[in-house]
């Protein structure tokens, strides 16, 4: 997540604040729950580092685009109403979220990354923003380098940008609201609390930001009806400050392999 300055803050506490208090999933959770420091850390600062990647990743796509995509096809792209061209931004850009999203979890060393963003242990709009700096600039590249390479229009992409934001903060929250129908096809509260949780079952499932039917079609969706997780977070043991947590996935022994025990000689 990245938020341009403070003032967003207050925008985003006084939206999500009040809707935590109305329409709360856990009583038992307050405003000031465990680590809230930590992640507002992360609210003020991450934002710099990550910033200064996705300029990169602009200026990536924009030569790639340049050097791949005809002048023609992208003006044609562009060119497309708002209403055809945002759909498909959404379309794409969470199918590169979904892909990169899912290597994070499958590949041990990007797994040392993205172990951070998991280890949030009490769900709400604030915990969104405790992800890894590395994590967040490669998985938000994979979502938009193809969007930008393609040519799509700077006000659709502008659209999809907050949407993913809001939608972000949301399925994070402290919030109990039915999706109906559309949960199965937009990531809702439900989708996202059941990736944090930590059940056997759940692991490495419900991989996609924005829209959950591309779970359902590539086989990893769990969202058991009327059930929520009873425990968040991963075994591994990540530290609880932020310098520690941006250092952990550079620690050398974070992945030493547990040493089987050597059978006894008769
Ligand atoms: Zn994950
Ligand atoms: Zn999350």
């Amino acid at each position: 997540m990245v938020f341009p300055n403070p003032l967003s803050l207050i925008l985003v506490m006084l939206i999500f604040i009040p809707l935590e208090r109305l329409l709360t999933l856990r009583r038992e959770q307050g405003i000031f729950r465990r680590s809230w420091q930590l992640d507002s850390t992360y609210f003020l600062l991450n934002g710099i580092f990550i910033g200064a990647g996705l300029k990169l990743i602009l200026l990536a796509a924009l030569v790639l685009s340049a050097l791949i995509v005809p002048s023609e096809f992208r003006s044609w792209v562009g060119s497309r109403p708002f209403w055809i061209q945002l759909p498909v931004v959404l379309l794409l850009s969470d199918l590169g979220f979904y892909a990169a999203h899912r290597m994070f979890h499958k590949i041990p060393w990007l797994w040392r990354f993205h172990a951070v963003h998991h280890s949030i242990e009490e769900m709400d709009w604030l915990a969104a923003h405790r992800v890894h700096p590395f994590d967040q600039i490669l998985t938000k590249g994979a979502s938009i380098l193809p969007i930008i390479a393609l040519g799509f229009s700077p006000d659709v992409i502008a659209a999809y940008a907050a949407l993913y934001q809001w939608q972000s903060l949301l399925i994070h929250s402290n919030v109990k609201i039915n999706f109906g129908p559309l949960a199965r096809i937009f990531a809702s509260p439900h989708f996202h609390h059941w990736h944090h949780a930590n059940h056997k079952e759940a692991y490495d499932k419900n991989f996609a930001g924005q829209l959950s039917f591309l779970d359902a079609l590539f086989g990893t969706l769990h969202m058991p009806a009327n059930q929520m997780p009873e425990k968040y977070g991963t075994n591994m043991p990540v530290p609880k400050s932020y310098g520690s947590q941006l250092a952990y996935p550079f620690q050398p022994d974070v992945y030493k392999p547990v040493k089987q025990a050597t059978p006894q000689e008769p």
